[in-house]
């Protein structure tokens, strides 16, 4: 970070790497750097490491390791996702449900596949983002192959039943009896929340991100259940049982391993921390601020304890965001995704949300290093803030 004082409110765009994450990557760059397929004693250490990781990530979902392919990051698990289902099930139909609300790294992939013949149904979302289970197994056709909700939305913090979701499909496939459709959920905002059990889950494929999780960025998990075929869109080697060709980011999936298995371990203790400092937040700014509203649903046990997506009337989120980070204090807009380009947030756009709302609309997103007194100092600027740019809208 730039100065001492800074305050860091950005945990979904991503988070620092916690210093055990570094400490056990270390070794992996200029010690350990052989190639973990070469055949020398050397490459065996190397391997090892990465079947350590893949063991602590896979004790995390309840699975085996072989289900766990590392991939490059939250996009690419996604685009594998999408496209390997689609291309080795082509011949089962070309269908796929997804929601409204789903990252661009699901939505885009789609798009492509539209391109050559497939259709994609978007099941809305209700005003606080939610996706109605019945709706998503009412959606079902003989010709889908694939169902894609995430666990939780990286902008407004809502929580999808996912595990719902899933019991309902396993009973529609048992009377149909049929594997399809497969189901995959974007995990990349909820691995540091929520539980991660692919049995209680009931998920077939499930994508996971280092650097959301005090891992290092550039990392990341596909959970493919055994026995679900996909087809690799990186080809070459034959690493990742040659799903995933090229030489692994060793020190990437080594971080991204302990970096699950101690985002994990501290979830109960930080969870409930971070949900009483996001309604201190919240209440506090209220206080200052009563016309304030948050986007989606309130504080509570279906939002991420750490999200707070606020609009503030007739106040510019880009000018508010730009202003405190003036004064060391880093948020965003909409998405941090969305933010250089500034096209209007389609998770706003689908919760139903006006274009000036959407403008208007701010996110705080907290982590494991933000304190009481951070919140206070933040509470502070954003009514200092305020004051300035309502006077310059005159
Ligand atoms: C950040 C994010 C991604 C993309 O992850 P990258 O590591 O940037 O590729 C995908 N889905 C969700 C929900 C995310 O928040």
């Amino acid at each position: 970070m730039r100065t001492k004082k800074a305050i860091y409110l950005d945990h979904a765009a991503t988070t620092p790497v916690d210093p055990q994450v570094r400490q056990i990557m270390l070794p992996f760059f200029s010690k350990h750097y052989a190639n973990p397929s070469a055949l020398y004693k050397e490459a065996l250490i190397v391997s090892g490491a990465i079947n350590d990781a893949r063991r602590k990530v896979a004790d995390v979902l309840h699975t085996n390791p072989d289900s766990i392919l590392f991939t490059s990051g939250g996009t690419e698990s996604n685009n594998l996702a999408i496209l390997g289902i689609a291309h080795k099930h082509i011949n089962q139909g070309k269908h796929i449900i997804v929601s409204a609300i789903e990252h661009h790294s699901v939505l885009y992939p789609l798009e492509s596949l539209e391109k050559d013949g497939w259709s994609v149904t978007k099941l809305p979302v209700d005003e606080n983002g939610l996706v109605n289970v019945a709706d998503v197994i009412k959606a079902i056709r003989a010709e889908t192959v694939l169902i894609s909700v995430m666990y939780a939305n990286n902008e407004i913090g809502t929580i999808e039943p996912i595990a719902e979701i899933g019991r309902q499909l396993l009973r529609y496939r048992k009377e149909k009896n049929t594997v399809y459709p497969y189901f995959h959920t974007d995990a990349a905002q909820a691995a540091g929340y929520l539980d991660l059990d692919v049995e209680k889950l009931h998920v077939d494929l499930m994508t996971v991100n280092g650097g959301k999780i005090y891992g290092p960025k550039g990392s990341g998990v596909l959970f493919v259940r055994r026995g679900v075929a996909i087809e690799p869109i990186m080809t070459g080697g034959t690493q990742e049982k040659g799903i995933r060709a090229g030489t692994e980011n060793i020190p990437g999936i080594v971080g991204l391993g302990q970096a699950l298995k101690l985002v994990q371990k501290k979830q109960t203790v930080e969870n409930s921390r971070l949900r009483a400092l996001s309604e201190f937040f919240f209440e506090k700014l209220r206080k200052i601020l009563p016309d304030i509203r948050l986007n989606g649903l309130a504080i509570g046990d279906n939002r991420l304890p750490n999200n707070l997506n606020v609009v503030f009337d007739g106040v510019d989120g880009e000018a508010l965001v730009i202003y405190l980070d003036s004064r060391g204090i880093m948020c965003a807009t909409g998405s941090a995704c969305t933010a250089i380009s500034r096209e209007p947030s389609h998770v706003l756009a689908a919760i139903g949300k006006n274009s000036a709302e959407i403008l208007c609309s701010v996110r705080f997103t907290l982590g494991r290093e933000t304190t009481k007194a951070q919140v206070i100092t933040t509470i502070k600027a954003i009514a200092a803030s305020l004051k300035m740019l309502k006077s310059d809208l005159k």
